[in-house]
């Protein structure tokens, strides 16, 4: 059994608390290592070395900083195989998907190579008789950042990357069921020329979560997981004077109108809906048709479209549409939630609950569920499932597709399917949700702009990457200066030379 390390100033480290958690193969259900749990006096060790190698870091001049992002570019290329298949094994996604999420990081650090431009100050001349003002950005010291299994190499990367080219040391506590990518990219961040200390890696759940929430040294803590978590860790971190920024969970809504192409409606649906096993942030997780026709017609669509869908082992190659979910419990939660659906009233249009694979009967694969007539207060429904369970609430108007969005606690993604441009922007500017796709199911803004949902879906002020990032690193200092003048009147120089 492989026994995986945290990664501590340049250097693969066994675990010393004599805690481990199983790392699981989804498709098989086999555990296929152990990660190390790290506990305070681990945290504190790593903590000590990034305080050591800090200063030196932030010294350098942003070109050069930024040139260790453009040669770490330039490794996430080449190793960019190696590391969809070592996500795809313990996360269970296609490797295409794997890719992807390897991908979408490695935009981020792309704009991060950016930063002689992004942290350039503000200058103020003769702001009065004499006087100049300047305000610079200067790296906050030591950052950490906690995050969630299902984009181990995507998230880490909206972190660490713009925390350490901004001149922090960065500390990642990756979730425990998928480590081994966050220990990869560490690794290849240094190959870049990064000195060692300013990325580290200290694998852990809770524990290690509250030693970082709780370390005097520690200045920023960045958290993207489940909504109880955000909001346990926000609370903590802000009362113990951190800077915190929080990224919940979602319920993402797509209203479809009646004059939207549903064969395109229906497509978009089965990406967003299934496409990773439902285990994304921005997964559409509920369809809003507008009005019973329109409804009728979407489910007519959407269910030969979800009985092709191929569910399989990352190994079987392209054809697979999407893998297993995490882990057994991820499955059991998912299971439940079905039956909870089924209970409360709801029609199971697409029951996959007996999907079986062959020679795989141990890994944790779902099929794929569609519940049409589910209404507000079913706890499918106000729960996020994490899986690949669609549901549609038919709603008779607009206005009342539009009130679902607004009134659901989660505000990450929605989208809306029409050919009207009136109603297009009407939900655009109305919506209380962060990002909004228009004929667009999955939302996700670049990394030049920035990604961040509303409501429970977010505690904190600013957003992953973009611009925000580089606030969210950095601290403003504003100086104003006025200098004694020399140059008397007529020209001449008044200082006495330096003896
Ligand atoms: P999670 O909340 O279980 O875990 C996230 C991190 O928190 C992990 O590193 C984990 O070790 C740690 N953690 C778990 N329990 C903890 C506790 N009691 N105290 C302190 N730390 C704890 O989330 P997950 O299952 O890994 O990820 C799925 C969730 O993340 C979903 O809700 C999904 O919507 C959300 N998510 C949100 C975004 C976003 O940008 N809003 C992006 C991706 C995922």
């Amino acid at each position: 059994m492989q026994e995986l390390t945290h990664y501590l100033n340049g250097a693969h480290v066994k675990g010393t608390s004599g805690r481990f958690s199983d790392v699981f193969n989804p498709a098989t259900g086999e555990v296929q290592a152990k990660c190390p749990l790290a506990n305070a006096d681990e945290m504190d060790q790593a903590v000590k070395y990034a305080m050591a190698a800090q200063p030196a870091w932030a010294a350098v001049n942003p070109q050069r900083r930024a040139r260790v992002m453009m040669k770490f570019v330039d490794l996430l290329n080449r190793d960019m195989d190696k590391l969809a298949e070592a996500l795809s094994r313990e996360h269970g996604k296609t490797l295409p998907d794997a890719a992807g999420d390897v991908q979408r990081g490695l935009e981020v650090v792309e704009y991060c190579i950016g930063a002689p431009e992004l942290l350039k100050g503000d200058y103020t001349d003769s702001a009065g008789p004499g006087i100049d003002m300047y305000s610079m950005r200067q790296p906050l010291g030591v950052s950490a950042g906690i995050t969630p299994f299902n984009f181990p190499a995507m998230i880490p990367m909206w972190m660490f990357a713009p925390a350490i080219v901004c001149g922090n040391a960065f500390i990642l506590k990756p979730s425990e069921r998928d480590p081994s990518v966050p220990l990869m990219l560490a690794e290849l961040l240094e190959e870049a020329g990064l000195p060692k200390g300013i990325i580290q890696v200290v694998n852990g759940d809770k524990e290690a979560v509250d030693a970082i929430l709780h370390h005097p040294v520690i200045q920023s803590v960045g958290f993207v997981g489940s909504t109880p978590i955000a909001e346990y860790i926000y609370g903590t971190g802000c009362s113990n004077g951190k800077r915190v920024q929080c990224f919940g969970g979602a319920k993402n809504h797509m209203i479809i109108m009646p004059d939207a192409d549903l064969d395109q409606a229906a497509d978009a649906l089965i990406g967003a809906g299934y496409g990773a096993a439902g285990e994304r942030c921005m997964a559409i997780s509920v369809a809003v048709p507008v009005g019973d026709e329109t409804a009728d017609r979407l489910i007519e669509k959407l269910v030969p479209r979800i009985e092709k869908l191929k569910v399989g082992p990352y190994t079987a190659g392209k054809d697979v549409d999407y893998g297993p979910v995490v882990t057994g419990a991820a499955k059991a939660n998912i299971e439940r939630l079905v039956q909870t659906g089924i209970d409360q009233g709801a029609t199971l249009v697409v029951d996959g609950r007996e999907f079986n694979l062959q020679g795989y009967e141990d890994g944790f694969f779902v099929g794929p569920h569609l519940f049409d007539n589910v209404t507000k207060d079913m706890d499918i429904y106000k729960q996020e499932i994490f899986g690949p369970v669609l549901s549609c609430v038919r709603a008779k108007t607009y206005e009342e597709a539009l009130g679902l969005a607004m009134d659901h606690e989660m505000g990450n993604g929605t989208a809306i399917f029409t050919r009207d441009g009136d109603a297009a922007r009407d939900f655009a500017n109305r919506v209380n949700v962060g990002m909004i796709g228009i004929n667009v199911p999955i939302p996700v803004p670049l990394a030049y702009h920035t990604f961040g949902g509303w409501k429970k879906s977010v505690f904190g002020d600013l957003n992953q990457h973009g611009p925000d990032a580089f606030k969210f690193y950095t601290r403003t200092k504003t100086v104003t200066s006025r200098w004694p003048s020399g140059i008397k009147e007529g020209g001449e120089f008044n200082f006495k030379p330096m003896e």
